[in-house]
Order: C-alpha cells, then structure tokens, then sequence
C-alpha cells in the first residue's frame, strides 16, 4: 500500500487534518488509520442514559478520546497546551476560531452560546479571594451533540480519505525520503509524510518511537487531584455567566498551584478506563433531559519531576492504581468525613444529600493521595467556598483519583514538524497540547502545511 500521506490517529488531530485536506482538495493520496472503531461502531456500545455499563472504548477510534467527550472547546492559550509556543499566539488563537467555526457549521442548530470570561464580575470577586480566573472563551457542544458533528465530519471526510480502523501503527522505519509504517494487521504501508496524532493513549508508543528514531523528547507534567461534585445551586451563579472557570489558586501552605478543571455543569462524573488503570472524569449533555442536578469539576495540582526520577507519568499511574487496589475502581469520600480524618461508610454515604451521579466505591482518600495535594485541595476548597458558598459542605463529594497525564513533549520546529522530514507530531500525543481546541488546530495547520507541498 503506498500513499502520500498518512495521518496515525483519528482523534482530534486526525478529525481536523482529514477535514482541511477534504476540504482544501489536496492532491495528494491520504489514509488515516486508527486502533479503534469507526465512529457508528464505537457508538454501537454506547448507552448515553446509562453510561456507566457501557462498553464503550472512551480513548481510541474515529474521534478518538474527544468523541465522548463533555465536546468543551476552550479557546485560549491560558491552558489546554502550549501550542502558542510552538506556533505563536496570534495562530493558535486563529485556528483555534476556525475550528469553532467549522464545529458550528456542522452543529445542526447552530444555537449554542460562546461563553467568554473578559469582563466578568466573576474575576473580580475571585481575586477579592486569592482566586485568579483564567481568561478564555468556550463552546459547550456536549458529549450528545459533539458525537453528531463528528458523525457528519466523518460522511464528510469520506469522499477524499482511505480509512483503516482496528489497525494499530506497531512501528515505523524510514527508508531514504520514505516512511514504512507495520501494522498489527501485518500490512507494510509505505507514506511520503506521516502525522504522528497518536494522542495520549498512544503516549507511550511515541516516546519509544522517538527513542528509536533519535527524535529528541523531554518529560512532562502529571496533575493529580480528585473530582468534586455537588449540587448545581452552589456554583449556578458563576457556571451561567462563564459555564466553566478556570480558577487556580496559591495554597498558604505550600506555595503549590492548584486549578479547576473541566466544569461540568448538571453533568454526570465517569469512569475512565485506560489500558489497565482506572481514573475518574466528568461529562455532560446539552440536552436538558439528560441533566443531571450535580455540577462536577476537577481539583487538580502539578507534580513536575526531574532528578533522578524523571517519569511523571509513572508517578501518577502509581497512585491511580493505589487508588484501584483500594476501592476496586473509583472511591468516593464525602469532604466533611475527609476533613474529620475518617472514612465514608456505605451508612454514611447514604445519608448524604449530594446524590451521587457515578457508582463509586465509599472509601478513605487520605490513605491514597499523597499529604501534600490532599492539603492543597482541601485548602482549595475552603478557598471556593468563599466565591461559591456551600463548596465546603459536608456533603460535597470527592472522587479519586482523577488523574492527567500529559504526553513527553516531543521536538519540533514551528510547522510542527520533527527533525525528519516529512513526520510530524502533532496533538496530545506529541506532548504540546491537552486539549480538543488545541489538538484539533495542530490538526489544521499541519494539513495546511503539508496541502502547500501537494497543491504546489
Ligand atoms: C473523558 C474525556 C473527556 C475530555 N473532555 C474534554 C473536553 O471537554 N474539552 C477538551 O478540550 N478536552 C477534553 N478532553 C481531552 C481531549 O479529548 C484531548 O485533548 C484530544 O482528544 C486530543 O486529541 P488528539 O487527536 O491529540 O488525541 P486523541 O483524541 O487521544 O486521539 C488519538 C487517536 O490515536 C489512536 N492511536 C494511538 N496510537 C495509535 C497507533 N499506534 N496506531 C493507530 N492508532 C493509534 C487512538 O486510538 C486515538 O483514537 C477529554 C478527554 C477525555 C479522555
């Protein structure tokens, strides 16, 4: 098999390069190949009422870990990746719009607000709390309507680009000005140029690769937290004017930085199974039906390491999995018994008035999380609760662990490109971004670059 190009991941990055490549006519024979389903196959499993017993694959196939997604695209350069350092900001910034763009044309209603955070009230009450919210705009398209976009770029898409799914990339070899990709369905694919858009599932065979290749790659950040839910009249005020907020906070005791993330107003929390470890996350739909009466959102703090460990990742798979060897999957803790240095009980959980969306095991966070983020996140939350009174409830849930895991940033020039020609690394998986908006503009600029070369 030999094309042009090949792009290795149908996640965001894949999505977005396939679209502009359809789009802008390249010349040029394109396949993009991924270890997951088909978008209709992945959907085949999923249940949107009762997602909890779905088998559904969350990170790999058509989509890839966005296609089930909560579908919050944040444009800004204030989190979700460093691609304003690869690129500059005033790029970023605009691809980031056009895939706004492009979503709402594909967006059957056309009907979704874009909540922005400049002149909010918010900010300034925030800081009146040591509470520093992040600037950015975002569109909330929800896991309900984002998997109809991505169905309908996906027809799109069709008329120009081969696809391969349940088909793993095992390696890639390059031979003179040509790359030979092997499959895990004993295919050799032969491509002028590669995009490497593996995501972060595919973290660990990237690294490798780049090993192999002499690639240059350095060790990332891993933010460790749990996800706190509770009832949605807590932060009504601050979720309807900017829907989510970034806030990060400067804890008294140990000068660490701890954030919000992904709000999830009315949503649902979730599990997040990837290969054998299990975390927690939130989601929620657009569809009022489908609320739920929780707002959930993450608490996490930065762990960056160097000298003699330098395996960040590492670290938090250790404490995700302690978290697993503890409570089967996820644990869920209610802060007043957090706070009073006890266990929640099945008893006590069932007198709690925050009813919880996800089936979680009761259990004991401070015998998983290490002192120092537990401090932190529940000085954070004595923080929120001056912005958001009621944050500090007893009943406030806690969920553990919700862990990010970010990529080893992997180099590469300005187009994105590494210092072999004709591969490019782009998305999660290449380490810079961590996020829908971002990963799906890498997807953009690189299909631009690459139709420049082929529409000559
Ligand atoms: C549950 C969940 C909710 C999220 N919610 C949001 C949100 O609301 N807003 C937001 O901004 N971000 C969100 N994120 C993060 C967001 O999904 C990612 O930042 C984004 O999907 C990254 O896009 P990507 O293309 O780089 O990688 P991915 O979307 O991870 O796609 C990578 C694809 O590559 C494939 N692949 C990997 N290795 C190989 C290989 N060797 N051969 C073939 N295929 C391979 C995988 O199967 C996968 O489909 C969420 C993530 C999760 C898991």
């Amino acid at each position: 098999m030999e094309y042009d190009i090949v792009i290795v991941g149908a996640g965001a990055v894949g999505v977005f390069a396939s679209y502009e490549f359809t789009k802008l006519n390249t010349n040029a024979k394109i396949l993009l190949i991924d270890k997951g389903l088909d978008i209709e196959d992945r959907l085949s499993h999923y249940d949107k009422n009762n997602k909890k017993n779905s088998r559904v694959d969350i990170m790999h196939g058509f989509g890839g870990a966005g296609a089930l997604s909560d579908g919050k695209y944040n444009i800004t350069t204030n989190f979700g990746g460093d691609l304003h350092k690869t690129i500059g900001k005033e790029e970023a910034l605009t691809l980031m719009e056009y895939v706004d763009e492009v979503l709402c044309n594909f967006d059957e209603k056309k009907d979704l607000k874009l909540f922005s955070t400049g002149d909010c009230d918010l900010k300034t009450i925030a800081l009146r709390h040591n509470l520093h919210l992040l600037d950015a705009k975002v569109r909330h398209f929800g896991t309900d309507r984002n998997i109809e976009i991505l169905k309908k770029i996906r027809k799109y898409i069709d008329k120009k680009i081969d696809t391969k799914f349940s088909c793993t990339v095992e390696d890639i070899t390059v031979l003179d000005d040509k790359f030979i990709l092997q499959t895990s369905t004993n295919e050799q694919i032969v491509a002028k140029d590669v995009i490497l858009a593996g995501g972060r599932s595919g973290s660990k065979w990237i690294s490798k690769l780049c090993t192999k290749l002499d690639i240059p790659f350095f060790s990332n950040k891993v933010d460790i937290g749990v996800r706190v839910e509770l009832p949605a009249e807590i932060f009504k005020h601050i979720t309807d004017e900017v829907y989510e907020s970034k806030l990060v906070y400067q804890t008294k005791q140990y000068n660490d930085l701890v954030r919000t993330f992904c709000m999830n107003p009315y949503g649902q929390v979730v599990m997040e199974k990837s290969d054998d470890l299990i975390t927690v996350n939130g989601h929620s739909f657009t569809d009022k039906k489908l609320h739920s009466e929780n707002t959930n959102f993450a608490l996490l703090v930065s762990n960056t390491f160097t000298e003699p460990f330098k395996n960040s990742n590492e670290y938090g798979e250790s404490i995700a999995r302690l978290s697993n060897m503890l409570g089967g999957n996820v644990l869920v803790q209610r802060f007043g018994d957090l706070v009073k240095g006890r266990r929640s009980s099945e008893r006590r959980m069932q007198k709690c008035f925050t009813r919880p969306t996800l089936n979680a095991t009761a259990g004991d966070l401070s015998l998983v999380l290490p002192k120092r983020q537990l401090d932190n996140i529940i000085e954070m939350i004595f923080a929120l609760d001056k912005i958001a009174p009621g944050t500090a409830n007893e009943d406030t849930l806690l969920y553990g662990v919700e862990v990010k895991f970010y990529n080893s940033k992997v180099e590469v020039d300005e187009n994105l490109e590494t210092k072999i020609k004709g591969l490019f690394a782009a998305g999660d998986g290449s380490g810079i971004t961590h996020s829908l908006s971002q990963a799906s503009a890498c997807g953009v600029k690189v299909a631009r670059i690459l139709n420049e070369k082929y529409n000559r």
